[in-house]
């Protein structure tokens, strides 16, 4: 794959799709990895002359109505990476438009700007690849070339991360050689035993990836909301937690399969639960309930995993030397359910395998509780693109880049 230590970027004007997209609580940016993990490619950039205009997105506002799409703005994100390149950071108000084309046109070799959130406009996820193109093209008038280093949004057929790529020459950015590079060792000569951690809010999210990763992985550990869709089609009671009812026929077959394959499942022996959803906003305590999973009571609903599952997938980690996480294993965003992913944050700090976290909410979830980023092999900055290119998927973003 091309990077952009292949092209000659000094005194020309280089569009790079970046991913930009923090959680936000009101204008405080929350977790700031995404900003950091840009830097590198976008100082590169800088040092060597290049105009840098970087097109990013912020959630999924409507794009239609400027008042409801005020709070997705990326005004707050221009402000920390100023901070993080030690430069201003030039910033349009809008993502092709006057303001848009009076900052790009001001910016002078060695100098940055930032456009407003690109989702704002509502052709760049449409369906119509007309539609998307056109906005493709307004886009590429601000670039002599173009380098794609979103690497979250790669598995997205967008007018910024796809349809841009045909009017420019172009090349991945470090990011995303990077990320690519991680995935590579986990699909390639991998280093066994490969033990997979997935959990996570929903069954069906993580479905395909389990497909694949059954002629992978030599060990599966499920937590999270999914876990109760495996328990119920186990023949448990889980009570009022999350349950995919109609994905209890893929989960059996999926058990079933792995037990063929010699792939080892481990689900937790014991959750902890509540009979409310805790207020994720106060954190007010929720008095929280452990029980065995064949004793779940029916008015609880289950928000993490139990103190002998923290155990046992401790364990079930220690002897791996590769590991794949994906998806916090409880509600950890409060503070009673948050034991679970913690513990398995900590198994693979203490473990000497190449360890990735993969998954937005994951990743945010190692941060937020402190543990230290490099204390892990690499932390993905793609939850659903890492999932689809382990899923074996073609990721549009990557497919459109020359080679
Ligand atoms: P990632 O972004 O890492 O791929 P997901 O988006 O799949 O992870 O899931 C993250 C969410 O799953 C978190 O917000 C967490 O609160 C939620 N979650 C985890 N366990 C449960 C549970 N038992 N019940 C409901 N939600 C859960
Ligand atoms: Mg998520």
């Amino acid at each position: 794959m091309k990077t952009i230590d292949d092209l000659d970027v000094a005194g020309k004007r280089v569009l790079v799709r970046a991913d930009l997209n923090v959680p936000l609580d009101g204008t405080r940016i929350t977790d700031d990895g995404r900003i950091r993990a840009s830097v590198p490619t976008l100082k590169a950039l800088l040092e060597r002359g290049a105009k840098v205009i970087v097109t990013a997105h912020l959630g999924r506002p409507k794009g239609v109505d400027p008042e409801a799409d005020a709070k997705y703005s990326l005004a707050p994100v221009a402000v920390r990476l100023a901070e993080l390149l030690g430069k201003p950071v030039a910033f349009a108000t809008d993502t092709v438009g006057a303001s848009a084309q009076a900052t790009v046109a001001a910016l002078q070799d060695g100098e940055i700007a930032l456009l407003e959130n690109v989702r704002f406009n509502p052709a760049e996820t449409s369906k119509d690849a007309v539609e998307r193109g056109k906005f493709a093209d307004e886009l590429a008038k601000f670039g002599d070339l173009f380098v794609s280093d979103g690497f979250g949004a790669v598995h997205r057929r967008h007018a910024s991360v796809y349809d841009v790529a045909e009017d420019l020459p172009n090349a991945a950015g470090y990011l995303i050689a990077t990320e690519l590079g991680v995935l590579k060792k986990l699909t390639e000569d991998v280093q066994r035993p490969y033990v997979v951690v997935l959990g996570g809010s929903k069954v069906s999210d993580k479905l395909g990836v389990i497909d694949n990763l059954l002629d992978k992985a030599d060990r599966i550990l499920i937590g999270g909301g999914m876990v109760f869709t495996f328990l119920k089609a186990q023949g448990h009671e889980v009570g009022k937690s999350l349950l995919q009812e109609d994905q209890i026929p893929v989960v059996l077959e999926y058990l079933e399969r792995a037990k063929a394959k010699g792939v080892e499942f481990v689900l937790p022996v014991d959750v902890i639960g509540s009979t409310e959803f805790p207020d994720l906003k106060t954190k007010a305590p929720s008095s929280p309930v452990t029980s065995p999973v064949d004793a779940i009571p029916a008015d609880v609903l289950g928000l993490d995993i139990g103190p002998e599952s923290r155990k046992l997938f401790a364990a079930k980690l220690a002897d791996a030397a590769t590991i794949f996480w994906n998806g916090p294993m409880g509600v950890f965003e409060h503070p009673d359910f948050a034991d679970g992913t913690r513990a398995v944050a900590q198994a693979l700090v203490d473990s000497s395998a190449f360890s990735v976290v993969g998954g937005g909410d994951s990743a945010a979830a190692v941060r937020i509780l402190g543990f230290d980023e490099n204390a892990f092999g690499h932390i993905s900055t793609g939850g659903g693109a890492s999932l689809e290119y382990l899923e074996g998927k073609s990721l549009p973003g990557l497919a459109a880049l020359e080679n």
